[in-house]
C-alpha cells in the first residue's frame, strides 16, 4: 500500500512539474481571464462502524432548522452520497472510521465497514486514533488485505484490502539513520536533494503522508493527520514502533512535499477537532478554539482548507491562515450522521484553489429518503452473520445500569464492570482490586432495550458488547500502595503526567478512598482501603485493569511501573462471564469514593 501510494505521488509529481513549466511563464500571467474548474468534496468522519443506524442519543442530530432528527445508517449514507455526487466529486474521510465499532463490524475486525466505505467511493482517509486500536500491523492488514492472523478469514473470504488510501503525515516510524532514509527514498521512487532534506526533517513515514487525486485536469493534494495525543489514548503495545509528531509541523512538511511536485490545491484531513455549543446548527461555527483550531489556523498558508474529526461535533468555521487568508475549517459530527459537502473552484493556471469560491454545507444523513438497496442488502448479510452471537442472552438486570457519573465520578456501570474484572482476574491473576477507565464504558445497559424488545431486563451479548467494544485484554499488575496512590492522584489535572481533565477510574466495590477537591495535586487522595483495611505505602497490591490502562493509557503513567503482568481474558468476555455467574444483577450503588471539600 505504502509503495503504491508513493508511486502515485511520484508520478503525479512528474506530471505536475511538467505542467508547471508550461503554465507559469510570465507571458501567461497577462490579460486572459482565469479559467477555473469545479471540484466537490464529500466527507465523513468518525463513522465508527455504524453500518446500522446508531441508536439512542448517538442516532439523533440537530439539523439546519433546529429540529432533532434521526440520522445515519450505511444504506442512508449511500443514498445521500448518491444524491450529492456530481461528476466533480471526490469522497474523503477524517478517520475513526473503524475501531470502537458495533458488533456487526467489530466481530469481523471491521472489514465490513471498510468494504462499505470503498463501495460508496471513499478514496482517501486520514487515520484516526481508533484506526490504531488493534495496532499498526492490523491497520496495515486492513489497508492491504489478507486474513486475520488469529481469527482467520471472515465469512466473506479473504480480505481484499481497503479500496481507499489511509494517510497520516505525522505518523513516523521510530527507525532512523541512513538505512531508513534509503528505504524511504526507494519507496518514493525518486532521489533528489530536496527529497532527502525533507525526509531528514520528517523521519520515515509509517503511512503515506499524502494522497493526490486528479479532478478536471487539476491535482488535489490531501494531507492526512491524526491527533498527536494518540499514544495516550490507544494501547501502547500496538504502536510501539510509531511516533506521533506535531500535526502542524508534519502538515507543513507534507505541504512542501506537495508543492515540490506541483500540487497547490491542498486539503488537510485531520483527525483532531474542537467542541461546539450543544444543540447548534451543523452549519454554525462557534467551535471553542482548541486543538483543532490550533492546527487549522497554524498550518502553512498554502493549505486551502481543513476538514477535521475526532470531537464528534458538526461545525463549519472560517479561520485565518498564517498569511491572513481565509480558509474553511469543518467537521461533520460522527457515526455517519452528517456528510460535509465542500464546493470550490481551482484556477487551471495556478492550479490553486480560489478561496473565495469555497462553499461548505453540512448535510444531515436523514432517514426520510429511500435507502440504497444494494447497501441495505450488504448490511443485512453481515447482520445475519453476526446474529447468532449478538442475540444470545447473557443475563438479566433488575433496572437500568447507567454509565452516568455520580458527583464523585464513579458510575453504577463502571462499578459493575470493575467488579466483573476483579472476579475474572482473582484466580489466575491473584487480583485484589480492579480499576476501569471511564472512557471505556461506552454505553448504558437499559432495562427494556434488548433488540427483540423483551422488556424483561434481558442483556444480550450484543448489548454487553456495545458497552465494552474495544476487545481489550484484562491484565493484572503488582503496584505498591504508594504507586496505587499515585495512580489515583493521576486522575486529576496538575500532575507531571499532564492529565487533561479529571478522569475518575471506576473502582471495584471493595476499594474505597476519599479525595479532596481543594487539596494540591499529590495530596488529593486519602484513606485508601481494600476490603475495609487501610493500604500502606509499602504493601504490594495486585491490580486488575485493561491493557490500555496497564500500558499507561489516559495519562495514567504510574500504571507502567507495575510488575509481574498477568494477561487474562478479553474485557468483554470477563463482563459476560460475570453475568453467567450472577444471572440477575441489580445496579451497584456508586458510593465507594468520598468527595471532600
Ligand atoms: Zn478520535
Amino acid at each position: 500500500m505504502m509503495s503504491r501510494s508513493f508511486q502515485r505521488l511520484a508520478m503525479a509529481g512528474v506530471l505536475a512539474s511538467a505542467g508547471l513549466v508550461l503554465v507559469t511563464g510570465p507571458a501567461e500571467a497577462g490579460n486572459k481571464p482565469a479559467k477555473t474548474v469545479p471540484v466537490r468534496l464529500l466527507s465523513l468522519n468518525d463513522f465508527h462502524g455504524h453500518l446500522e443506524p446508531p441508536t439512542g442519543s448517538s442516532g439523533r442530530m440537530v439539523d439546519e432548522t433546529g429540529a432533532t432528527v434521526y440520522a445515519g445508517g450505511a444504506a442512508y449514507i449511500a443514498a445521500h452520497m448518491e444524491q450529492l455526487t456530481d461528476k466533480n466529486t471526490i469522497k474523503v474521510a477524517q478517520g475513526d472510521l473503524i475501531g470502537a465499532t458495533p458488533l456487526i463490524s467489530a466481530a469481523f475486525h471491521d472489514e465490513p465497514s471498510v468494504e462499505f466505505l470503498g463501495k460508496i467511493g471513499v478514496t482517501t482517509s486520514a487515520v484516526g486514533n481508533h484506526e490504531f486500536d488493534e495496532g499498526y500491523a492490523e491497520l496495515r492488514r486492513i489497508m492491504k488485505g489478507g486474513c486475520h492472523p488469529v481469527d482467520g478469514c471472515s465469512p466473506a473470504g479473504t480480505w481484499k484490502g481497503a479500496e481507499y488510501d489511509y494517510i497520516g503525515a505525522n505518523v513516523i516510524l521510530k527507525r532512523s539513520g541512513a538505512g531508513a532514509e534509503k528505504d524511504a527514498l526507494a519507496a518514493l521512487g525518486r532521489n533528489s536533494s530536496s527529497l532527502r532534506s525533507l525526509l531528514r526533517q520528517y523521519g520515515v513515514p509509517a503511512l503515506p503522508p499524502v494522497s493526490i487525486r486528479w479532478m478536471n485536469g487539476v491535482p488535489i493534494g490531501f494531507i492526512g493527520l491524526v491527533t498527536k495525543t494518540t499514544p495516550n489514548i490507544v494501547t501502547a503495545e500496538g504502536i510501539k514502533d510509531l511516533e506521533f509528531v506535531d500535526e502542524v509541523k508534519a502538515a507543513n512538511v507534507a505541504s512542501r512535499l506537495l508543492k515540490l511536485v506541483g500540487v497547490k490545491a491542498q486539503v488537510v484531513l485531520v483527525h483532531e477537532g474542537d467542541q461546539v455549543t450543544a444543540g447548534q446548527s451543523p452549519d454554525a461555527c462557534s467551535a471553542q478554539p482548541g486543538a483543532g483550531n490550533r492546527i487549522a489556523t497554524q498550518v502553512d498558508a498554502e493549505i486551502d482548507m481543513i476538514l477535521s474529526g475526532h470531537s464528534h461535533q458538526a461545525y463549519l468555521c472560517t479561520v485565518t491562515d498564517p498569511k491572513g487568508g481565509k480558509r474553511l475549517y469543518s467537521q461533520g459530527g460522527s457515526f455517519g450522521r452528517v456528510i460535509t459537502k465542500v464546493d470550490f473552484r481551482v484556477d487551471t493556471r495556478t492550479r490553486d484553489v480560489v478561496r473565495s469560491s469555497v462553499v461548505a454545507d453540512n448535510q444531515v444523513v436523514t432517514q426520510t429518503i429511500t435507502p440504497n438497496e444494494d447497501i441495505a442488502t450488504f448490511v443485512q448479510t453481515w447482520k445475519d452473520r453476526v446474529a447468532t452471537v449478538a442475540n444470545k442472552p447473557i443475563g438479566k438486570i433488575t433496572a437500568d445500569i447507567t454509565n452516568t457519573a455520580a458527583p464523585s465520578g464513579e458510575s453504577p456501570l463502571g462499578n459493575l464492570i470493575a467488579d466483573g474484572q476483579l472476579a475474572a482476574a482473582r484466580t489466575g491473576g491473584n487480583a485484589q482490586i480492579a480499576l476501569m477507565n471511564p472512557g471505556g464504558v461506552r454505553a448504558s445497559l437499559t432495562y427494556p432495550s434488548s433488540p427483540a424488545g423483551e422488556g424483561d431486563g434481558v442483556v444480550t451479548y450484543g448489548e454487553a458488547f456495545t458497552v465494552q467494544p474495544f476487545n481489550n485484554l484484562l491484565q493484572v499488575v503488582t503496584l505498591t500502595g504508594a504507586q496505587l496512590k499515585t495512580v489515583l492522584e493521576q486522575q486529576f489535572p496538575g500532575g507531571p503526567n499532564n492529565q487533561a481533565f479529571t478522569k475518575i477510574l471506576q473502582p471495584s466495590s471493595n476499594l474505597t478512598y476519599s479525595y479532596s477537591t481543594s487539596a494540591a495535586w499529590g495530596s488529593k487522595v486519602s484513606d485508601i482501603k481494600i476490603d475495609g483495611v487501610a493500604v500502606t505505602d509499602t504493601q504490594t497490591i495486585r491490580v486488575a485493569a485493561n491493557n490500555f490502562l496497564v500500558g499507561g493509557g489516559d495519562a495514567f503513567a504510574a500504571f507502567t511501573q507495575g510488575t509481574d503482568v498477568w494477561s487474562g481474558p478479553l474485557d468483554i468476555d470477563a463482563f459476560a462471564a460475570y453475568f453467567a455467574a450472577n444471572p440477575v444483577i441489580a445496579p451497584p450503588t456508586p458510593d465507594h469514593i468520598t468527595v471532600l471539600p
